[in-house]
C-alpha cells in the first residue's frame, strides 16, 4: 500500500532522513522506534506531506503522493494522522470535532457525518461521550477522541506518532486498548513509539531508524529477542 525509496530530507545542511525504503502492505502495522532525533516524526510526516522531502519517491497503491490526482487535502484524508498533542477544539463538543473535517472537507451533511462520527466514536468505546466538551474527558478518552477524528474521514492509512507520550501512566493502557481495537478490524497503521511492549504486541514488524536510516527491520520477536545490529542491541539494552 505504502512504498517508500530513497526518502531522504535535509533540514539546512543537517541529514535527517538518508536514503530510507520501505514497504507497507495494506493491513499491515509497522512500528518505528529509535532514540529521540533519529527522524521518525519526520519520516511520518513525509507520507502525508506535512513534510516534503528533498529526494526519493512515496507512493500510495501505486500512486505518488504527490501526483495532482490527490491533491494535499484529499492525500490527507486517505492517511490519517494522530499526534502526542491531541488539540481537539475546546470549546466545540466531542460530536463536532469528530464531524468537522468530513463536513467541512468532504462537504458530508451533518447527519451522514453524525452517523459516521457515532460509529467511529462507539469504535474507540467513546459513543457515551459524545455530546461531553474535551475538558470534562481524561487525556485517554480525549486521544481516543483524536483517533475517531482521525478515522472519521475513512482514510486508508493511520499513522501515529507517539500517542501515548503525554498521557498520565495509568491513562495510557486505555489507547492501546483502543489502537489493537483498529488493528484487529484491519487499519493499516505506521505507528512511532517508545513503548517497546506495544510495539511488541501489536507490529506485524518493527523498524529501528538510526540517523535517518533504517538500519534494522523484522518481526517484533525477532527484533526484540536477538537484534543483529550493534547499534540497535545498544538502543534496546539502554532500555532494560
Ligand atoms: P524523532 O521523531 O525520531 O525524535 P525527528 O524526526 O523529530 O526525530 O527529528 C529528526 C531530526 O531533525 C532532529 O535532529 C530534529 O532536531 C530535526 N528536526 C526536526 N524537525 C525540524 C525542523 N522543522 N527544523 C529543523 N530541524 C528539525
Ligand atoms: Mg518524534
Amino acid at each position: 500500500m505504502i512504498r517508500i525509496r530513497g526518502l531522504t530530507k535535509y533540514f539546512g545542511t543537517h541529514l535527517v532522513l538518508d536514503r530510507v525504503d520501505l514497504d507497507v502492505e495494506r493491513h499491515e502495522v509497522v512500528c518505528l522506534i529509535g532514540a529521540s532525533g533519529s527522524g521518525k516524526s519526520t519520516l511520518l510526516r513525509c507520507i502525508n506531506r506535512l513534510i516534503e522531502p528533498d529526494y526519493g519517491e512515496i507512493a500510495l497503491d501505486g500512486v505518488s503522493v504527490s501526483d495532482a490526482s490527490f491533491g494535499k487535502t484529499g492525500l490527507q484524508r486517505r492517511v490519517g494522522i494522530v499526534f502526542q498533542s491531541y488539540n481537539l477544539f475546546p470549546h466545540m463538543r466531542v460530536i463536532d470535532n469528530v464531524t468537522l473535517a468530513p463536513r467541512k472537507v468532504q462537504r458530508l451533511a451533518r447527519a451522514a457525518a453524525e452517523a459516521r462520527a457515532l460509529e467511529v466514536l462507539a469504535l474507540l468505546g467513546m459513543e457515551s461521550f459524545a455530546y461531553a466538551y474535551p475538558e470534562q474527558l481524561s487525556g485517554g478518552q480525549q486521544q481516543r477522541v483524536a483517533l475517531a477524528r482521525a478515522l472519521a474521514g475513512q482514510p486508508d492509512v493511520l499513522l501515529l506518532d507517539e500517542v501515548t507520550a503525554a498521557l498520565d501512566p495509568e491513562l495510557v493502557g486505555e489507547v492501546m486498548a483502543a489502537i489493537r481495537g483498529l488493528k484487529a478490524r484491519g487499519l493499516t497503521m505506521v505507528i512511532v513509539t517508545h513503548e517497546m511492549g506495544f510495539a511488541r504486541g501489536l507490529a506485524d514488524r518493527v523498524c529501528f531508524l538510526d540517523g535517518g536510516r533504517i538500519i534494522e527491520e523484522a518481526p517484533p520477536e525477532q527484533l526484540f529477542a536477538a537484534p543483529e545490529h550493534p547499534r540497535t542491541q545498544a538502543f534496546l539494552h539502554r532500555l532494560l
